[in-house]
């Protein structure tokens, strides 16, 4: 008696390489079914391996109330997906990949390794174990009449790609020459998908410093100070870029400063170069420093000043530094620094807007495309620096894969 053929595998087209879409191939894979990931890219995972430039921070320590806050007005949608994949999943899964990981002094989370590759090797491997096919060079470009997904290959050619569910995980539009750069809003939006317009997240700012100061101090950290805005006030440390701000400090604030922008055309920060240490304990040190000194040599050996912070003061002040002991104290205090613009999507960390969360389902599904899912930055999240972004990307590729499964069971 001859044997019945094998059922047919059921097939997942995933469009994107990037840490939703792998993930999502793996959940899909393990699961049993067909996968190809396509990406337009020669290679997978070209914004993972630049995030590992900077010692690839996967996730933070903090209690998960805290960690979910972070996510803002998205908060509500992502929570139970990432209570389902939460960062001691993550930092679990990494290990499955000979990547432990460490908490690092301010809670975020790193592999040992410091970097992408090894882990991302580890990870190629396993996939390639579970039969997962890529599709590289590989542009989507939208949906034909049929539905089928349209790709344009690098060497002139298209195909057209069925299959029985489509991962969308096309990322936002920061850095556009790692691959993702938002083409996908058209085909989408034709379709009825709502989406807000991608904007920069956790980017620089745009502030008009004399030459002076520029030419000397571009590439200069500022260490340990705090930075209010309309009453927040947060500490930590900023770059001095040759267009503006950057850094740690200024990402965190930066929803806020560029909807400040967009809204009144600039923003005024006050910059706190001695936090910790108040106005009158300052000025008491000032006034009690030899007279005859250079100020700069004053407010160095008074407040511990380094040169950028000094100069800084005579940004804010628009000219020469006051000499009087108080005022120079306040200085020290309230630097004001206008910003007056944001930096654009080049060199932003990530991207705000992209598929609003009313068009996607709970099982991360196109409410306007049935079949369809997305995952990643391409959703209208945001959140600062601190790997909140690797954890929603990780979190919601998995929700969707997850959503593929149930959707495939249910269709037989
Ligand atoms: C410099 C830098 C440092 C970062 N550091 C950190 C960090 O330490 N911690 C952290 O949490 N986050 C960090 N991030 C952010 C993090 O890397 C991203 O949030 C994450 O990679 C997004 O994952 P994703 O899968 O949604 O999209 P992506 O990683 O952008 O992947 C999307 C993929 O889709 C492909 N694609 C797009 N459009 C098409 C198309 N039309 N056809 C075919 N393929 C297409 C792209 O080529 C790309 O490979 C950093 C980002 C940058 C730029």
């Amino acid at each position: 008696m001859s044997e019945a053929p094998p059922p047919l595998r059921r097939s997942v087209a995933i469009v994107g390489a990037g840490p939703a879409g792998l993930i999502a191939a793996e959940t899909l894979a393990a699961a049993g079914l067909a996968v190809t990931v396509h990406d337009r890219m020669p290679s997978v995972g070209r914004k993972f391996l630049m995030a590992g430039r900077g010692g690839l921070n996967l996730t933070h320590s903090e209690p998960l109330e805290a960690f979910l806050a972070r996510y803002g007005a998205a908060t509500s949608r992502l929570a139970p997906l990432v209570e389902a994949f939460p960062p001691s999943a993550l930092r679990d899964w990494a290990e499955g990949l000979d990547a432990p990981t460490f908490v690092g002094s301010s809670g975020r989370v790193f592999p040992t390794a410091l970097k992408a590759s090894p882990l991302l090797r580890a990870w190629l491997r396993r996939l390639d174990g579970l039969g997962v096919r890529f599709a590289l060079r590989s542009a989507w470009t939208g949906f034909d009449a049929a539905g089928d997904l349209r790709f344009d290959r690098a060497d002139g050619s298209s195909e057209t790609v069925r299959a029985d569910a489509t991962l969308l995980a096309l990322g936002g539009a920061s850095w556009p020459r790692l691959g993702a750069h938002g083409d996908w809003i058209d085909a989408l939006a034709a379709r009825g998908v709502p989406i807000a317009p991608l904007r920069p997240a956790n980017s620089g700012f745009q502030t008009p410093w004399s030459e002076q100061f520029r030419d000397r101090f571009a590439g200069t950290p500022l260490k340990t100070i705090a930075i209010s805005v309309d009453g927040t006030t947060r500490r930590g440390e900023a770059m001095v870029t040759a267009y503006g701000l950057e850094g740690g400090l200024i990402y965190a604030l930066s929803a806020e400063l560029r909807d400040r922008i967009a809204r009144d055309g600039s923003v005024l920060l006050s910059i706190d170069l001695a936090p910790g240490r108040d106005a009158a304990a300052l000025a008491a040190r000032i006034a009690a420093q030899k007279s005859g000194q250079s100020l700069s040599n004053l407010l160095r050996k008074a407040a511990h000043l380094p040169p950028v912070a000094i100069n800084l003061m005579r940004e804010g002040a628009g000219g020469p530094l006051p000499r009087e002991p108080e005022r120079l104290a306040a200085l020290i205090k309230a630097v004001p620094i206008r910003l007056d613009g944001v930096e654009g999507m080049e060199r932003a960390i990530s991207t705000a807007g992209g598929v609003l969360w009313d068009g996607i389902d709970d099982a991360m599904m196109l409410k306007a495309l049935p079949g369809v899912f997305v995952a990643g930055e391409m959703i209208d999240w945001e959140a600062p620096t601190g790997g909140y972004l690797l954890q929603a990307c990780f979190a919601t590729g998995i929700a969707a894969a997850q959503g593929i499964l149930a959707r495939l069971e249910r269709t037989g």
